[in-house]
């Protein structure tokens, strides 16, 4: 799957905002958004007034570079959101939310979205029992997903958990014992970890 390998840091400054895309490094004073830098490119700050478009434009960026989709595939979510029921929005959003590498980066277990998506490339991972090694996999209402069992990966995801402060969603339940996580129901609005406004999301993907 094609995956970007450019400056990550690049892509927060352009958006102004916090995408979390290198690990622990994100919460420390390094991060380049806690030092106020400027956006990217030559003429940075000097760029004037964004217009309706590029404020649409942006905030779609920032989903599809949280989520690290890129436009084909968030075009199949955005018409996979379309055609459910209720706000398409956040249908979109939480769509995103339920995929595999982004559940294993809320819970914890890897301290990015990068990093969450090797270990589930790699096979570390289980759902319903099943070899899981898909991370645009969505979960669904029921799913049990668990790392397998290999000393050396249950011992990292365990401190990499902790170090990030056991998070825990209220729409997964998470055993620390066994590290599994159960999907007791799907996301809505409020549990998705995206700061966005989704109506934009809609109206740039709509035009
Ligand atoms: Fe870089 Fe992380 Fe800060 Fe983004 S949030 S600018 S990826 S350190």
């Amino acid at each position: 799957m094609a995956r970007y390998t450019g400056p990550k840091c690049k892509l927060c400054r352009r958006d102004g905002s916090k995408l979390f895309l290198k690990g622990n490094r994100c919460e420390t004073a390094k991060c380049p958004i806690e030092k106020r830098s400027r956006p990217p490119g030559m003429h940075g700050f000097s760029r004037g007034r964004p217009s309706p478009y590029q404020v649409r434009l942006r905030a779609t960026q920032k989903v599809k570079r949280y989520y690290g989709v890129f436009e084909k595939q968030f075009r199949r979510y955005f018409d996979m959101a379309t055609r459910q029921k209720g706000n398409t929005g956040v249908n979109l959003l939480t769509l995103l939310e339920r995929r595999l590498d982004s559940v294993v980066r809320i819970v914890g277990f890897a301290s990015s979205l990068s990093e969450a998506r090797q270990l589930v490339n790699h096979g570390h991972f289980t759902v319903n029992d099943h070899k899981m090694d898909v991370a645009s996999y969505v979960v669904q209402k029921g799913d049990v997903i668990r790392v397998k069992k290999y000393g050396e990966i249950l011992e990292y995801v365990k401190s990499q958990r902790e170090a990030l402060g056991n998070p825990s969603p209220e729409w997964l339940e998470i055993n620390n014992a066994d590290l599994s996580i159960r999907v007791v129901r799907l996301p809505v609005d409020e549990d998705v970890s995206v700061e966005v406004d989704e109506g934009l999301v809609v109206e740039y993907c709509s035009r």
